[in-house]
């Protein structure tokens, strides 16, 4: 299974001119700031996986 995540922006300039960086698997270079980063999968949250028809809006009115 290949991880991929494709950032659309730049996380610290907010510029789209993003390119696949040959330091390693997932890193990312910014043309426009020339900074380089990683992205990275850290997991799933648990809150995010919460619905809405779990009773939560039942006790108010
Ligand atoms: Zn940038």
């Amino acid at each position: 299974m290949s991880e991929r995540a494709t950032p659309f922006h730049c996380p610290y300039c907010g510029d789209e001119d993003l390119r696949p960086s040959e330091i390693g698997h997932g890193a990312w270079e910014c043309a426009s700031c020339n900074r380089a980063f990683k992205l990275s999968f850290l997991g799933l949250l648990a809150k995010g996986l919460r619905r809405s028809d779990a009773g939560e809006g039942e006790g108010r009115r």
